[in-house]
């Protein structure tokens, strides 16, 4: 009986350090995310789809031209011809 009584004691012992050893890596990762949140919020850049070719860049780094945006000025100019010479 006395076995009994240790196992059980050690069972609860071990479910202890466990409990805390998920607490502190929850902990961990909770203050790694914090640091973290300037490159998370970089990483969250609404991304915009090029009018001519579909390629999709950063909003900050697109061109707009007439309402659209643009991955490169090259290809505004390309669409802004194309749609001149379809208006004619
Ligand atoms: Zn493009």
């Amino acid at each position: 009986m006395p076995r009994l009584l240790l196992l059980l004691v050690l069972i609860f012992a071990a479910v202890w350090l466990w409990k805390r050893w998920q607490r502190a890596l929850a902990a961990v990762q909770a203050t790694r995310t914090a640091a973290s949140g300037g490159a998370g919020r970089r990483l969250s850049e609404p991304m915009v789809a090029c009018a001519e070719c579909g390629t999709f860049s950063p909003a900050s780094q697109s061109v707009s031209a007439a309402g659209r945006s643009f991955c490169c000025g090259e290809h505004a100019d390309r669409f802004l011809q194309r749609q001149r010479s379809a208006q004619r």
